[in-house]
């Protein structure tokens, strides 16, 4: 087809060329001293892109590979760990625990809502044996486009007394919106490259804080390939414990740079903005966003419901055939019922038009009912 790709799914985003560049150059050798810079440059540079000073971990994997990493380094067979289902991933990284060996206390949401801080507080005071060893929950529910607050949900654990770690998946958030390790005393963040890092799939990270390390030390489940202490020995020194993907790491320290020289608080204003002008197109439609919660809407992508009795997946098929624009699909019960529409990683203004004049003309064609004008809408917001 003619024109570009439009790359709309909430990840893997687009890659910018400086990074696609930076990927395709000539492979180097993972134990010389040219990856060793690289090395020992990315891993500190990743630093604050989680507001953290301690260590982070970068594994050649999906972001799957991290949450596996995030409970094995940390935790034993039959630990109970209290999840809050807000949607699609928070539901796989549960189904992910109980493979493990773990016990995952499931507590129901909506899926269209926030992390309830108050009803996570009021489970910890009960559990006065601390059965509980980790709370485990999705920083942006890429399923449903909602945020959580989790500088609340440190408040709520800290409330209840109880020493459960805390782990956070910020797959869809990190360099998207404001995102601090430390500050919010994070055990383990778990991250991965192709959303907001703008680089393929195929990185994925744990931030790592001293208590999640000490309790590395004594946890149970068996762990080889995402072990810590092998990875932390070798990063030291700017290696890896086996062959790192080298590429993608040269990739990596170019979207540092990008990043670094927009600023992260401009790259967080950018995707509110963006957010905002999606979401006003999507009001004027007449439709309803899958997130209920104002205060809470995602800043990485808008999920948007049907009204009844129409496809979802039909009309992305439809704008998938006439703009060759590929946008997200509904996960889980939301299957056939929702799309979304990305708006994270490398994007500006006339980007994020062409997404939304790309649904509205979907609409049109897959003769959906609608207000027209959304983009009119939008650009109000943009301008
Ligand atoms: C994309 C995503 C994942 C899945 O990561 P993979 O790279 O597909 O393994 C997990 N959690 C969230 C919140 C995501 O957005």
């Amino acid at each position: 087809m003619p024109g570009r790709h439009f790359l709309q799914i909430p990840g893997p985003t687009n890659t910018p060329l400086p990074v696609l560049s930076a990927i395709a150059r000539p492979t180097i050798d993972h134990r010389g001293p040219e990856f060793g810079q690289i090395g020992a440059d990315v891993l500190a540079r990743i630093r604050p892109v989680f507001g953290t000073e301690q260590p982070v971990v970068i594994y050649p994997a999906s972001g799957t590979g991290a949450w596996e990493a995030a409970l094995v380094n940390t935790l034993s067979p039959g630990d109970g760990v209290l999840m809050y289902e807000t949607g699609w991933f928070a539901r796989l990284w549960s189904d992910l625990a109980t493979r493990l060996g773990l016990k995952p206390e499931v507590m129901a949401g909506d899926w269209r809502s926030p992390v309830d801080p108050i009803h996570i507080e009021a489970r910890l005071r009960e559990d006065r044996d601390g059965q509980i060893k980790a709370v485990c929950v999705v920083h942006n529910e890429t399923s449903t486009g909602v945020l959580s607050d989790i500088a609340a949900l440190r408040r709520a654990i800290d409330a209840a007394g109880h020493p459960a770690l805390l782990m956070v998946d910020t797959i869809s958030s990190l360099g998207s919106t404001s995102y601090l390790h430390d500050e919010w005393g994070v055990d383990v963040t778990v991250a991965g490259s192709q959303k907001g890092l703008m680089l393929p799939p195929g990185l994925s990270f744990n931030a790592i804080s001293s208590k999640a390390r000490a309790a590395s030390e004594t946890a149970g489940l068996p762990r080889a390939f995402w072990c810590w202490n092998q990875m932390l020995e070798a990063n030291a020194r700017g290696f890896f414990p086996y062959t790192p993907s080298t590429n993608l790491l040269q990739g990596l320290k170019v979207a540092l740079d990008m990043l670094e020289a927009e600023g992260l608080q401009t790259v967080f204003a950018r995707h509110k903005r963006a957010a905002a002008a999606v979401r006003a197109a999507v009001a004027h439609w007449g439709f309803e966003t899958q997130c209920q919660d104002a205060a809470h809407h995602s800043p990485s992508l808008t999920a948007v419901r049907l009204p009844e009795g129409h496809s979802a997946d039909g009309l992305r098929q439809t704008i998938l055939q006439a703009s060759n624009m590929s946008l997200g699909n509904g996960l889980g019960p939301l299957a056939d019922r929702v799309f979304r529409i990305g708006h994270l990683g490398d994007f500006n203004d006339p980007s994020v038009i062409a997404s939304v004049a790309g649904v509205e003309m979907g609409l049109r064609a897959a003769a959906i009912p609608h207000q027209s004008g959304g983009v009119d809408a939008a650009l109000t917001t943009l301008a």
